[in-house]
């Protein structure tokens, strides 16, 4: 189901009693204030933290058009539909448990940078797909 607005994100969060997660870290990073998320993906988030029981750092969640294009974000980016995040993951046995459990979650789409893991629930991509960042200056 998608969530659009702070609203629907901020009642969802409450309804569901997700505990590790709040509104804030899905905004947009332009500052605009704007936010859509798929509630497949706070669910999957809320899973992940109980599975790591480390923090979950969100890099990148919702990104509206101008902020996708300002960061260099591919044009129709599943960030921008509220399909997507990119959980900070800075090193190896990190980055492996959290492609581990989204696998095990039947998530398909995964992205794996150095610096991140993407995940996303867009219905119009392409799946399964497993990508890397390591030519690419552009940002899924
Ligand atoms: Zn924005």
């Amino acid at each position: 189901m998608l969530l659009v607005g702070s609203n629907e994100v901020e009642r969802y969060i409450k309804e569901q009693g997700i505990r590790y997660f709040k509104l804030e870290e899905f905004l947009c990073r332009c500052g605009c204030g704007g936010v859509v998320i798929d509630s497949k993906v706070l669910d999957t988030l809320e899973k992940l933290r109980e599975r790591l029981k480390k923090p979950v750092v969100i890099n990148s969640a919702y990104r509206c058009i101008k902020h996708n294009r300002a960061i260099g974000g591919v044009p129709g980016s599943a960030h921008i539909r509220g399909y997507a995040v990119d959980i900070k993951a800075l090193h190896s046995a990190t980055r492996h448990k959290i492609v581990e459990f989204l696998l095990q979650k039947g998530i398909q789409r995964i992205g794996v940078a150095s610096n991140f893991v993407h995940f996303d629930v867009d219905p119009d991509k392409p799946k399964p797909a497993l990508w890397t960042y390591d030519r690419a200056k552009h940002v899924a």
